[in-house]
């Protein structure tokens, strides 16, 4: 059976591939395909107000033009001294055509003059799963960690350098990519939707 990951992120498709490689092990019959695969250009609106919906949206829709079982996730970084501030918006927050580093460069200045003691955020991802006639299934992941004063680390994508965890010492791009994969907020939505993927599977023939 053929399932979709529906996103025209790179950084988010690298993650998908390592750990969707992991979540399909002992389904042979799983075939993950990509948006350019089919041939889907399409960009859908992010409307929504939250995570949930825009992955709810993001999914139904690539799901309806597929016709394919199709995962989707909407992501961001949430700062509480910023009222949870890009959230949502954490793709767009230095406005369009802006880079990866436009984006932290803004956050890092908004935040300019906040003790490291305040600068807490977290990284949330809400995957959704929907089939072509719209039964659409959500799961949330979150990881914890702090705004660093500057960047630092090559590995990742988006707000990665600025993401200071802790417990590590590091940022989230100083820790390789496989360690992210087990720690990150994409990864713990994988895990938490991987019970509703395998009954879907089993509903729609796949498993
Ligand atoms: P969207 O989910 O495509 O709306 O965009 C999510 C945005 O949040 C990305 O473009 C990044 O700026 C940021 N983001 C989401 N996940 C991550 C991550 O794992 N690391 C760093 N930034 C992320």
């Amino acid at each position: 059976m053929k399932i979709l990951i529906a996103t025209h992120n790179p950084g988010k498709l690298k993650e998908y591939r390592d750990l969707l490689a992991d979540l399909s092990t002992g389904a042979e019959s799983l075939e993950w395909v990509l948006l350019t695969d089919l041939g889907i250009e399409t960009d859908v609106e992010e409307t929504g107000q939250t995570f949930e919906e825009n992955a709810r949206l993001k999914a139904a829709a690539y799901a309806q033009e597929s016709g394919l079982l199709t995962l989707a996730d909407d992501s961001g970084l949430e700062v509480d001294a910023l009222g949870g501030a890009p959230g949502v918006r954490s793709a767009r927050y230095a406005g369009p055509g802006a880079s990866d580093s436009d984006r932290y460069q803004k956050l890092l200045h908004e935040l300019e003059g906040v003790p490291l003691e305040a600068r807490t955020a977290r990284f949330r991802c809400v995957v959704a799963v929907s089939t072509p006639d719209g039964e659409i299934h959500t799961a949330s992941g979150d990881c914890p960690g702090q705004i660093a004063f500057e960047p630092c680390g090559s590995f990742g994508f988006g707000y990665d350098p600025v993401f200071y965890m802790p417990d590590r010492g590091q940022t989230m791009a100083e820790v390789a990519p496989e360690v992210k994969n087990r720690i990150s907020h994409r990864a713990r939505a994988l895990e938490a939707i991987k019970p509703t993927l395998a009954d879907l599977l089993h509903r729609f023939g796949g498993g």
